[in-house]
């Protein structure tokens, strides 16, 4: 056979013979009956074709499919749960290193800690510590993948009182572009652990994530009251005074979307526009209670599905509502406070939606994640005190132009109430290139180049939000 994705280099039968047979995982190529499912993400609107997926059962795996694709200068793509929002982690005509077979959670609950393999979704950490009673911060859907989430960040129901997913990784086993098997953590290579830590999939393929765990749970306290959006503006302003003073162990958004499309709902209340508040509380359930009641009742709910629930069933409440295939498109940028003129601007464009399934959330960060400092991890915006999110989400591709017009014209008019900065998990396409980078992280950007010129100096880790390494960064694609 013959790739020519990085270079024109042909593959012998004999080369993909040799690499299969080092391999305890399976090597797929387009003739393979499993090769159209394996080649799919979660964002429909990516279609790619990669000559071969090589699905890693172990880290000598990851170590033979690194080498095989600089040996025969293949484009790389790395793919964790597959959920990354742009869909980097499939590429046309390269080599896909798929690690979704690397699964097997594992509790180590006297020293609060959990080792996650890089395939592992938030559902099997949650099922594997929930059991202890303990928890590390994941995302707000548990079917996304734990390593994509967490290398560029992780925001969660627990990152007021316990941070992002990133502050709560203690060490990481990593296979370099050179492909030596590294071990990163504060003591050792404490460079790359801090450019893991928001730098993204730029350093290396992560083979093995420890993170610190907490107690939380079982039982939680959730807030999903649904509005009609013609109490938006009340229940936002309510929602802003009720962040300036919201305890650590309260999580909270604001919303504006579409009730869920779900037979156990009335009929006419499906699909409807609405306003909601959403959230979580982890303390003392009664006290979450109480805490949240006066949000309940701003205004009289279309419907009220708050709870007293356990922590696994909060974490996947939202799952059915971002399936598998549908066409996104989500971008984001951090507010460092939210003015009137912002909320103004943030009512006026969410109630004027091409179409419902658009999403538009703004998040309450500070608490944990705000106390850790700027430089501490490769994660900035630490001061952020919002993010703003804006997450596209269509059936028909003939709207997909539309659709994401619509929100880059958006995410634009936002731009003067933000302080610049774009969470890197929700980063459109990752079309805005180096200026991306560099209003995402700051001062930080020098050093993750710095650490990127030492890991990967080649570039070979390039599907992702790429950090080009050496001084000719140009930075004006992604990869
Ligand atoms: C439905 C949904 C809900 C979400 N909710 C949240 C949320 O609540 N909070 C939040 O912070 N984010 C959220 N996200 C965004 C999410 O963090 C990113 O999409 C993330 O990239 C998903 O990780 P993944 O492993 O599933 O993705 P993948 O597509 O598999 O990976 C994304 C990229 O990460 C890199 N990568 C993956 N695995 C490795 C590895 N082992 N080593 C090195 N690099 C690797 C690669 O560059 C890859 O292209 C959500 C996304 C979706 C689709």
């Amino acid at each position: 056979m013959k790739a020519n994705a990085g270079g024109d280099r042909p593959i012998s039968n004999e080369a993909l013979q040799r690499f299969r047979e080092t391999m305890r995982g399976a090597v797929l190529d387009p003739a393979h009956p499993a090769y159209d499912d394996a080649r799919k993400v979660w964002n429909g609107t990516i279609d790619r074709r990669p000559a071969l997926i090589a699905q890693c059962r172990s880290e000598d795996d990851v170590v033979a499919a690194v080498a095989f694709a600089k040996q025969h200068d293949l484009l790389l793509s790395v793919r964790g749960g597959g959920h990354g929002v742009a869909g980097y982690a499939v590429c046309d005509d390269g080599l896909v290193i798929d690690l979704s077979p690397m699964h097997e959670v594992e509790v180590d609950a006297h020293a609060r800690m959990v080792r996650v393999p890089p395939g592992a979704r938030w559902a099997d950490v949650d099922r594997a510590t929930q059991p202890y009673g303990l928890a590390t911060p994941g995302g707000e859907v548990s079917v996304t993948g734990v390593a994509g989430l967490t290398l560029g960040g992780g925001m969660g129901y627990l990152r007021r009182k316990h941070g992002l997913s990133c502050d709560n990784l203690v060490s990481a086993d990593v296979v370099t572009a050179d492909g030596q098997k590294v071990h990163a953590s504060e003591r050792e290579h404490p460079d790359l652990f801090w450019a893991l830590r928001g730098g993204g999939g730029n350093f290396g393929v992560v083979t093995s994530f420890v993170f610190r765990l907490h107690p939380v749970g079982p039982e939680v306290v959730t807030l999903t009251p649904f509005f009609c959006l013609e109490d938006a503006r009340r229940v936002l302003l309510a929602w802003r005074e009720f962040t300036e003073s919201a305890p650590d162990e309260a999580t909270t958004a604001f919303a504006v979307w579409a009730i869920p499309d779900d037979p156990e709902l009335p009929e006419p209340l499906r699909g409807r526009p609405a306003c909601i508040l959403d959230g979580m509380y982890i303390g003392a359930p009664e006290a979450g209670e109480a805490l949240f009641r006066p949000l309940r009742e701003v205004a009289t709910p279309l419907i009220d599905m708050s709870a007293r629930t356990s922590y696994v069933d909060a974490q996947s409440a939202l799952d059915p509502l971002f399936p598998d295939g549908g066409l996104y498109y989500w971008k984001s940028l951090f507010l460092d406070e939210l003015s009137d003129a912002a909320i103004e601007q943030i009512l006026s464009r969410a109630q004027d939606r091409p179409n419902p399934r658009i999403l538009v959330i703004l998040r309450h960060l500070g608490g944990a994640l705000g106390r850790v400092a700027d430089d501490a991890t490769a994660y900035s915006n630490r001061g952020a005190e919002y993010m703003l999110s804006i997450d596209g989400a269509w059936s028909d591709p003939a709207e997909t132009e539309r659709n994401i017009a619509w929100v880059r014209d958006f995410w634009s008019a936002m731009r003067p109430f933000s302080n610049g900065g774009v969470y890197l998990n929700f980063p459109g396409f990752g079309e805005n290139g180096r200026e991306l980078w560099k209003a995402s992280h700051g001062a930080n950007f020098e050093r993750l180049r710095t650490v990127k010129d030492r890991y990967d100096p080649g570039n070979l880790f390039r599907m992702n939000q790429n950090i080009r390494p050496g001084q000719a960064d140009t930075g004006e694609a992604n990869h």
